[in-house]
């Protein structure tokens, strides 16, 4: 028969059975999209927390599975909202269940946790996605078309302190979301790395500045803090006769671009740069329309998409993996700078 030919964990899935583990923080937000989601049917949730897991399921009206395993093997997916530290081995099972998987970032708490799931991801031909969620924000999506060979990026990822996440360095926390930011607009191989930090607060670094050097001469300049007096989570982007700015915490943004006036008509309105022999261009400023959507649930929507059409994951666990190894990368150089002295 035709079909047989199709595995049956990428053949064509009509609802797809989800299930979630770990309804923290974050997980609770996911519980509650998931369930607004037509392409999910929510079967449950499971969370280590006996107490917790009573809460949600009464708050949401889920059931909360007694085990890990009897969860997987109730679904066709599996949304993994767990600390960082179990993310492997949650990921692992799942797959080896033959589930398609979405898993919180960063994708693992080690770079060889993170191969072993590329690897069974590519050999399974599973979904894995990964939570990079920025990549859905509105502002980022509003002049990720206007992405042409940017040569130079500074990043700001500034938050007030909050005892969450700080088991583990800045960097894992906050700066791996520019990390992938930085990754997916710049086509390019990482050539050098030099990064400083300082653990005030906590005992991992509480804040850390980055330069990230790349084949084609681009450069990344990431700074991320959790000890600041106001949050702030921006980027700029620079590139030939452009200049990006994008506010991923007001949802804003700025494109100002120059045009040779021999290419088009003259503006009257835009402001001239006489460049002499070069001739004139002229400068544009525009605040692209940002959509008013919810990244963490279109990060879901394409989870679910790429289940449904077969089509790759739209941030893949080689996203999650290259993320993850400029991340340790900037913190052995965090660590020898600090050595150093
Ligand atoms: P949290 O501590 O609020 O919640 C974690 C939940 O997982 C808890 O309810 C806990 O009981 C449960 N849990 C722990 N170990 C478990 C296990 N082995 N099996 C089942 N349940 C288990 O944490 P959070 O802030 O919701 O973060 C969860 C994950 O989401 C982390 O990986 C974090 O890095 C990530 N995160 C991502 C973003 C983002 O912007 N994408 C933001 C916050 C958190």
């Amino acid at each position: 028969m035709y079909f047989s030919y199709i595995a049956p964990h990428i053949s064509f899935i009509n609802m797809i059975k989800v299930g979630l583990i770990g309804v923290g923080h974050l997980g609770k937000i996911h519980l509650k999209l998931l369930k607004e989601i037509p392409q999910f049917d929510v079967v449950g949730f499971f969370d280590a927390d006996k107490t917790r897991a009573e809460q949600i399921q009464k708050e949401f009206n889920v059931p909360a599975f007694n085990s890990v395993d009897e969860l997987i093997s109730k679904c066709d997916a599996i949304d993994i909202v767990t600390p960082t530290i179990t993310h492997h081995q949650l990921a692992l099972k799942a797959l080896k269940k033959s589930k398609h998987v979405f898993i919180e970032k960063p994708i693992a708490h080690t770079l060889e946790e993170a191969k072993e799931i590329m690897t069974l991801a590519d050999e399974t031909g599973l979904k894995v996605q990964i939570g990079h969620v920025e990549r859905f924000n509105p502002a980022f999506l509003s002049v990720k078309k206007y992405f042409d060979n940017p040569m130079f990026i500074e990043t700001h990822r500034l938050a007030q302190f909050n005892p969450r996440g700080t088991d583990v360095s800045v960097v894992l926390d906050l700066m791996i979301h520019d990390i992938d930011i930085v990754l997916s607009v710049i086509r390019s191989n990482v050539k050098k790395i030099n990064a400083s930090g300082v653990a005030v607060v906590s005992d991992t670094p509480d804040i850390c500045n980055a330069r990230i050097e790349f084949d084609n001469g681009a450069v990344a300049n990431v700074t991320a803090s959790r000890i600041s007096l106001k949050n702030m989570r921006k980027s700029r982007f620079f590139q030939k006769d452009a200049y990006i700015s994008v506010d991923f915490l007001e949802k804003k943004t700025e494109l100002i671009r120059m045009k040779t006036i021999q290419e088009e008509p003259a503006d009257l309105f835009a402001v001239t740069i006489d460049l002499g022999e070069k001739g004139k261009k002229q400068i544009f400023f525009d605040n692209p329309k940002v959509e008013d959507s919810n990244a963490i649930k279109m990060e879901l929507e394409a989870f679910a998409n790429s289940i449904q059409n077969n089509t790759p994951a739209v941030i893949s666990a080689v996203d999650g993996f290259r993320a993850l190894e400029v991340a340790f990368k900037v913190m052995e150089k965090m660590q020898s700078a600090v050595e150093i002295k």
